[in-house]
């Protein structure tokens, strides 16, 4: 069965547990329906500009001809799938087409999103989840530029972290920008985890010093580090967080377990280079794509993993804490593609 079928049978309302499917995730059978449906409601704009282009495309074409393949094309790249990306993925279906004899727009579509899927995958073992420390702290440092969402992320994962019955701190590396310090401590409040934070202007690495130490004394499982991302001073910026990184180095060995960079789905191309900015200067270990909901250039997913080799582990979908996701690229590309099977 190819993977058009199995993604489309997967999240049949009808299909019951055999208990021989593999299980893909520690989450319910329940649970798994919700974030479909998050996903389903969250890529509603990108699907209803990219799916209904294609869905045209196949009513326009009777054959597949070489308009049809110049149109296809077009269609991918205005959805932020990325240059290289789309010239790869249009060698290969044009190969599959001429391997396997297809003639008709109609029959090419399970073999698009087929190929998506591959393109993501690409034979490497991809891991969504925050690798936690084992019996230790495991420490989650967030960057990116202002704007992008990376306090309102920290306080959705420690919702999360929190309710998977961890004991969490948020501690206010942002201590750049205005206002920065209060929303993260009023965050805390109303989730209830904890909280360091110093007053504004404070040296970033000072305060995860003190956080870290809170965090040790206190017994508490994660520490979720917020930072200001400055990238218009890209030296300065490096300095700081190769400062940040030497006192979470000094104080938990091995240093911050993860890196997460927040890149916003909105600014597209422009999200592209600040991930490979960012790579530059430090280590990430994964990236969130925040503001799905918010573009019909949904494609994107696909662009970094190809253009920056990070992989995407978290999505926002939405507002509402339950919007953040972890990526999964099988519920993407239902989310995608759910009009067309
Ligand atoms: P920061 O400057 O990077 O810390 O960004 P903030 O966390 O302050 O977020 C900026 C804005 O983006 C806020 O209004 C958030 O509610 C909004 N936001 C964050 N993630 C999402 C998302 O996934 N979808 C939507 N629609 N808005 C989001
Ligand atoms: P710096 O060159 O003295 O700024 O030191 P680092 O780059 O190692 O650390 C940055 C900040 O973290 C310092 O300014 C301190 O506020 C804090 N810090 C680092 N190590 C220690 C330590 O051993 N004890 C205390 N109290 N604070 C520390
Ligand atoms: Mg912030």
């Amino acid at each position: 069965m190819g993977l058009f079928n199995k993604i489309k049978n997967m999240f049949k309302p009808e299909a019951s547990p055999t208990g021989k499917e593999k299980v893909i995730s520690d989450s319910s059978a329940k649970e798994q329906k919700e974030d479909t449906v998050i996903y389903e409601k969250g890529l509603t704009k990108t699907r209803e500009n990219f799916v209904s282009k294609l869905i045209n495309l196949t009513n326009k074409y009777h054959k597949i001809t070489e308009e049809y393949f110049d149109e296809l094309e077009e269609i991918l790249i205005m959805a932020d799938i990325g240059v290289n990306t789309v010239m790869d993925f249009m060698e290969r279906l044009r190969k599959r087409v001429r391997d396997e004899k297809i003639e008709k727009p109609e029959d090419i579509k399970e073999i698009i999103v087929d190929e998506l899927f591959i393109i993501y995958v690409n034979d490497e073992l991809i891991v969504n989840k925050i690798n936690y420390v084992k019996d230790g702290l495991t420490v989650v440092l967030f960057v990116g530029v202002n704007g992008v969402g990376k306090t309102t992320t920290i306080a959705k994962l420690a919702d999360k972290m929190k309710n998977e019955g961890k004991k969490v701190r948020l501690i206010a590396g942002d201590t750049f920008r205005a206002g920065a310090v209060k929303q993260l401590e009023e965050w805390a409040n109303r989730i209830g985890v904890s909280f360091t934070g110093r007053e504004e202007g404070s040296d970033p690495a000072s305060v995860v010093y003190d956080g870290l130490q809170d965090a040790l004394k206190n017994g508490d499982d994660v520490v979720l580090i917020d930072t200001a991302g400055r990238l218009q001073n890209k030296v300065n910026l490096m300095k700081e967080l190769e400062k940040i990184n030497k006192v979470i180095g000094k104080v938990v060995e091995g240093g911050a377990t993860e890196t997460l960079l927040i890149i916003d789905a909105t600014t597209g191309q422009n999200g592209i280079s600040q991930a490979k900015a960012f790579k530059e200067i430090t280590d990430v270990t994964g990236i969130v794509l925040t503001k799905l909901d918010g573009t019909a250039k949904g494609g994107i997913v696909l662009a970094i993993k190809e253009s920056v080799g990070i992989p995407v582990k978290f999505i926002g979908l939405g507002e509402r804490k339950e919007d953040l996701q972890v990526f999964d690229i099988e519920k993407y590309i239902y989310g995608l593609f759910k009009d067309m099977m």
